[in-house]
């Protein structure tokens, strides 16, 4: 999947949630925190590309320099794409909780785009090791009832139609912000 793509399903997914939480729970969550969630998201949703040359995050930002040092002999699709690298962002968010509360939400955020980034690329017509390097016998004969290409028309359908839910869930937060 595409890096934009990534981008803006992970921001819709995540935001739609956030608003759902507020909305049914009674209690808003906290501008400053959904604002932490949403830009972690969306940095999360990017980072496990760093391992791919031509990730928009390696093409674009310093990130290209951190690949050129570490994730140029890697396996692209490898640790960065398993649910090893959600737990340990999840666990050091953990750890932190208690004394670094806001750091800690935004290491949350960027596990949760992570984790939305694996399971979107699941779904792609290339196979994801989830839990590489351990792979599981019959992963490569695996394909889900519903994949897509990457750029493929599907794809390009989905980036339309999370903008929409994006634009949507926008709407939606300024609205409960607003009251
Ligand atoms: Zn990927």
């Amino acid at each position: 999947m595409l890096g934009k793509t990534h981008l803006v399903s992970s921001e819709a997914i995540s935001l739609t949630a956030v608003n759902y939480y507020s909305q049914t729970n009674h209690v808003t969550v906290p501008l400053v925190i959904t604002t932490i969630i949403f830009a972690s998201v969306g940095f999360g949703s990017l980072l496990p590309d760093v391992d791919s040359r031509n990730s928009e995050l390696n093409k674009t930002t310093i990130f290209g320099l951190f690949y050129k040092h570490f994730f140029i002999n890697v396996k692209h699709r490898g640790f960065t794409h398993t649910l090893w690298n959600v737990f340990l962002f999840m666990y050091i968010s953990l750890l932190l909780e208690s004394n670094h509360f806001y750091i800690a939400v935004c290491i949350f955020g960027i596990s949760i785009g992570i984790l939305i980034h694996i399971i979107e690329d699941g779904f792609s017509a290339n196979k994801v090791d989830i839990w590489y390097p351990f792979v599981l016998k019959n992963t490569n004969k695996h394909r889900h009832f519903f994949h897509y290409r990457v750029g493929g028309f599907m794809e390009k359908s989905m980036y339309v139609l999370f903008w929409v839910l994006l634009v949507t869930a926008l709407k939606n937060a300024y609205l409960i912000y607003l009251n």
